[in-house]
């Protein structure tokens, strides 16, 4: 028997949940608040791990198209001292893929193909357990119901309640993101300075890194550890105030590594929340949570494949399991939490190090994750 599926959230957890339901006939209402696939900057490169965002795509059909899109060059990873010097040149080998790089705009229309999304439907919460099911209730005052809701809708999710108390705390680091277009044009010695993949300088409690997309457009993320309130008198929407002041922040670095501030453009405001390391919940029928919105970690490359991955695996135990779908999704929850429990700890111990008193352990984190 088909049951009905919805999923909030078309992000990577969402559209690959609902890409692989597709793959196997199976229908699902997708949710989503944006009104349009173009109506946000989409963000920076992810890159894919083998045996996580790419199996995820695998069991989507769609590991060729990612291959043909990807860019296994921009694995390339070179750590400079804050005074410029190179500490680590890391160059992948030309059949190196264990983490390609893939910008997510292209990722999020690679899975969305065929997929007839519902945008401009932003819930507002779900109450599981009526009569017919879950109930979802959207932001127009419109409701409908469902055997089961999947609540892949990030971070700050609306569906979490329903399951569970715990909300996102900050971590104590924050990221002020920006950008540079045609890099390669217009800034060619901080082209060679990124090489073909990302550049990474660590200095005492704070962090530059700027990362190539395709098409010349680099993103910088400043990361520093500061109270909540660090911008208290600084006016966030004022790009040159905000540039100064990380100009400041970042004082007596060398010249060429403040240059990826000085030529960046807007600047974007992330402080970094999590979700307690090992977040679970009392398993309730008629509603479940997929990636950030299950467990929100530090970046550092995780988030997105975790999503995929589940998003995957839940699909495939919908679609081709013997039928009970509470089983199903219990034994799902299972997974997920020991699987995610593992990486919020790994995630958790890297930003520690990677923004950290200390920057040497941010060089001995980066020997250990990449040691050839
Ligand atoms: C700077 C940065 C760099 C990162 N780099 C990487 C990386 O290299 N590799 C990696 O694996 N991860 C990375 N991550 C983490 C990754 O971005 C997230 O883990 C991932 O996007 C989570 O996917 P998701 O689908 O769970 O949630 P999201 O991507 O947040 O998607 C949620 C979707 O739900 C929608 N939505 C929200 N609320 C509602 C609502 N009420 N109703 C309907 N729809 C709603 C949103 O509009 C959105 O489309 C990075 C994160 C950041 C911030």
């Amino acid at each position: 028997m088909r049951h009905r599926i919805a999923v909030v959230g078309a992000g990577p957890a969402g559209l690959t949940f609902a890409r692989v339901l597709h793959r196997h006939g199976y229908p699902v209402a997708v949710l989503e608040r944006d009104p349009a696939p173009d109506a946000r900057p989409p963000g920076g490169t992810l890159d894919l791990h083998e045996g996580l965002g790419q199996l995820a795509l695998d069991k989507a059909g769609l590991l060729a198209e990612f291959e043909a899109l990807s860019r296994p060059e921009g694995q390339a990873m070179r750590i400079l001292d804050t005074d410029g010097t190179a500490l680590r040149d890391w160059r992948p080998r030309p059949d190196e893929r264990a983490n390609p790089e893939i910008d997510r705009g292209q990722l999020r229309d690679l899975l969305l193909g065929p997929l007839d999304v519902q945008w401009g439907r932003s819930v507002t919460q779900v109450v599981p357990g009526t009569r017919d099911g879950t109930l979802v209730h959207f932001a127009d005052g419109r409701q409908e119901t469902f055997d089961l809701v999947v609540g892949a809708d990030g971070a700050w999710s609306r569906i979490r309640p329903a399951v569970s108390s715990v909300t996102p705390h900050y971590t104590g680091v924050t990221s002020v993101e920006t950008s540079l277009d045609d890099v390669d044009t217009r800034h060619p010695g901080l082209a060679r300075l990124i090489g073909d993949g990302s550049v990474a300088v660590y200095g005492v409690n704070r962090s530059l890194i700027a990362q190539r997309n395709s098409g010349g457009h680099v993103k910088v993320y400043a990361k520093f550890r500061a109270p909540l309130d660090w911008h208290a008198n600084l006016d966030l929407a004022d790009a040159e105030a905000v540039r100064a002041n990380l100009l400041a922040l970042f004082d007596g670095w060398a010249a060429p590594v403040l240059d990826l501030l000085r030529h960046g453009t807007a600047f974007v405001h992330r402080p970094l929340y999590v979700l307690p390391v090992s977040h679970t919940w009392t398993h309730v029928p008629g509603v479940t949570l997929l990636g950030d919105a299950a467990h929100l970690m530090p970046p550092l490359g995780a988030g997105a494949n975790l999503a995929m991955l589940e998003g995957a695996e839940l699909a495939e135990s919908l679609a081709t399991g013997p039928g009970d779908l509470d089983e199903a999704v219990r034994a799902f929850e299972e997974r997920m939490w020991a699987r995610a429990g593992r990486w919020a700890e790994i995630t958790t111990a890297g930003l520690e190090r990677l923004v950290s008193p200390d920057p040497a352990e941010a060089l001995a984190h980066f020997d250990q994750v990449q040691p050839s």
